[in-house]
């Protein structure tokens, strides 16, 4: 996990010009609509009659991730998957990114280029193009900001606007996985910090990191929805944390929910994860993040169609807006649902 130090060539000796050229060299692309990618002044895109998204994300080292326990190589896998995730919940298919990246003198043209090998991974996994970007230093560590470019007829789309009162929430997936992968990484550095001679325990955690290290993004869900032909009446993905999503939903609908506690889909690793850790495993889940995986909302007539899909937990339903977005403990209690989930929910926990 501790990456060993390799031949390390400073970024200076190869100027921009021989960076992006270096990191950029065998690119293949796999979508039609990447008409012309790197090395022009813009990339031209063809999309015919589709309609096109456009989502962007910034991570900044420090805040949103932590070199001393992510490998580049992993961070650029995931830098892909975060912003792709936004297009995918939308119901539409990304198509190609764009990566903007700045980095101090610390970063060695093997390191960035392990950055890139992930993202080059991911693109292929995801078949996806990657068509620009700007490369730039920094005085202060690595950021990165992406653009994903995605497109979908106008009668797919499916926006976070659009449930009605007693719709079914939905969610894919497990959740609070990767919350529970990071705190495992966080426990194994401060190990690390105070004896370097110790390896780090990840055994019977490998789940759970994965999801933290390595997440893959919401696609295999839209094909579901196609499969059982559902188009859900609303949808976001979770990457703050369920309560903070649930909550956007409500908002943007003039509405409130009732989730079930004993109803969120947890793994058994994230489950003696949070054992060993003193956690509470639907703490994780409701304000934990980094799940990216999708919660959408469906109306009742769909039900039949979803209920043998072993990918998706139904966890409650939408209300009116006067009773509130409420989550009903295991004990039977009505709690409110707040941006953290922690507080309100820690007191009957
Ligand atoms: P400009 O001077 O117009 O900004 P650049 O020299 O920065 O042009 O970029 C040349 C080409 O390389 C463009 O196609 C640009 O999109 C691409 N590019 C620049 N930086 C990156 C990067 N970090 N990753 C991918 N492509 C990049
Ligand atoms: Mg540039």
């Amino acid at each position: 996990m501790f990456q060993e130090r390799k031949t390390s060539t400073p970024l200076e000796k190869l100027g921009e010009f021989g960076i992006i050229k270096y990191l950029t060299q065998d690119i293949n692309y796999h979508q039609f609509s990447s008409i012309i990618g790197i090395g022009d002044d813009a990339a031209v895109l063809d999309f015919k009659e589709n309609k096109i998204l456009v989502s962007t994300d910034l991570l900044i080292e420090g805040i949103h991730f932590n070199l001393a326990y992510t490998p580049l190589k992993h961070l650029g896998y995931k830098a892909v998957v975060v912003n792709i995730s936004d297009i995918y919940a939308m119901n539409a298919k990304p198509t190609q990114i764009t990566i903007s990246i700045a980095v101090s003198n610390k970063f060695s043209l093997e390191s960035l280029n392990e950055f890139y090998v992930g993202i080059k991974m991911a693109c292929k996994h995801y078949k996806i193009d990657l068509i620009g970007g700007d490369t730039s230093s920094s005085n202060f560590g690595m950021i990165i900001s992406m653009t994903a470019i995605g497109s979908a007829y106008q009668k797919d789309i499916v926006l976070r606007k659009g449930a009605a009162p007693n719709d079914l929430l939905v969610v894919s997936g497990d959740l609070g996985a990767a919350y529970l992968g990071l705190q495992i990484l966080k426990r194994e550095y401060e190990v690390f910090k105070t004896n370097p001679h110790i390896q780090p325990e990840y055994g019977g955690y490998e789940y759970v990191i994965q999801r933290q290290l390595k997440p893959e993004a919401p696609n295999k869900i839209l094909s579901i929805f196609n499969t059982v032909d559902v188009k859900p009446s609303s949808m976001i993905d979770i990457s703050d944390g369920l309560a903070s999503e649930v909550l956007q939903i409500c908002d943007m609908n003039n509405l409130g929910c009732r989730l079930f506690e004993g109803k969120l889909p947890i793994d058994p690793q994230t489950q003696l994860a949070c054992e060993d850790l003193q956690l509470n495993p639907s703490i994780a889940v409701l304000s934990g993040g980094e799940d990216y995986e999708l919660l959408f909302s469906i109306s009742l007539k769909d039900y039949e169609k979803i209920k043998y899909q072993d990918y998706f937990s139904v966890i409650g339903y939408m209300t009116y807006l006067e009773e509130g977005a409420k989550i009903i403990t295991k004990e039977g209690q009505l709690v409110s649902i707040t941006a953290q989930g922690w507080d309100a929910f820690l007191k009957h926990a």
